[in-house]
């Protein structure tokens, strides 16, 4: 096989297209499983609760502040499985600590993520706005939480993609000898891939294909005029950061991991010899 080549086609704060080529299904499927369960991210895993009148109990108040994607400073913390202080309660550079003090005074209020302090500016809610619970006139919370790195494996919480998913790049070929452009196929994509221009059937946005084939089926004329084909070593990979890090940042992060993996295996290979 060739060496891979790699194509940013669109990048936002959050999301990254890229198109792979001259790989295979396996490597892209490696590099997606990491980012889902072995990039680490923060999110709180201890919560103490001093004093809560809220009409939420404890545990589904703890798990609605697990579930709220931290900013993460991978280089500074470590996974408090490799952290030398060995401690289950952790220590500064294995943990951060966040604390909410909340009350209604006059009328209802809502506690959000942004009312979470935390002790490391760089650890944070990534979004304000996250809704925890609505309080009542004289209800209180007042608590203090712990985050950590962790991975998607034991748990969601800690995963760093909102999505993350991958297809084969589409192949669409309109046979202009039979096609007479009836529409049939413009009108029925669900992705609004084709368009007819002058009496042709033209594609127009290659990578939405769904590779659906619901064109190839309405199609009236026989054999269909439209044929759908992929290229089996072209990917377009979708990936979305929930914000705990930058999603170049995860993407290289997968990559280093799948290397130290294939490192470990030679090593662990040729001990065995
Ligand atoms: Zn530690």
């Amino acid at each position: 096989m060739n060496s891979v080549k790699v194509e940013i086609v669109d990048k936002t704060e959050t999301t990254m297209r890229l198109i792979i080529r001259e790989t295979d299904v396996s490597f892209m499927n490696s590099l997606r499983r990491i980012m889902l369960a072995e990039v680490p991210s923060m999110a709180i895993e201890d919560v103490v609760i001093v004093e809560n009148s809220s009409t939420l109990r404890d545990e589904i108040l703890a798990h609605r502040l697990g579930l709220i994607p931290l900013t993460t400073d991978l280089d500074s913390y470590n996974l408090p499985e490799e952290c030398p202080c060995k401690s289950e309660f952790g220590c500064n550079l294995c943990r951060v600590a966040l604390t909410l003090n909340v009350e209604a005074v006059d009328g209802t209020r809502t506690v959000y993520s942004g009312d979470l302090v935390s002790e490391n500016p760089d650890i944070k809610p990534v979004s304000d706005r996250v809704p925890i619970v609505k309080l009542v006139s004289g209800q209180k919370i007042k608590l203090e939480a712990y985050a950590r790195l962790g991975k998607g494996k034991s748990h969601a919480k800690w995963q760093p993609v909102s999505m993350c998913i991958y297809k084969y790049f589409p192949q669409i070929k309109v046979d202009e000898k039979r096609c007479d452009a009836c529409g049939e196929c413009v009108k029925v994509c669900p992705k609004k891939v084709l368009v007819t221009v002058e009496n042709k059937t033209e594609v127009r946005n290659l990578m939405d294909c769904a590779l659906c084939e619901d064109c190839v089926d309405a199609c009236p004329t026989d054999p269909p005029a439209i044929e759908i084909t992929w290229d089996k070593n072209t990917f377009i990979f979708d990936i979305e950061s929930t914000r705990a890090l930058p999603v170049e940042r995860i993407v290289l992060e997968s990559l280093s991991i799948l290397d130290k993996k294939v490192d470990g295996f030679v090593k662990k290979l040729k001990k065995a010899k």
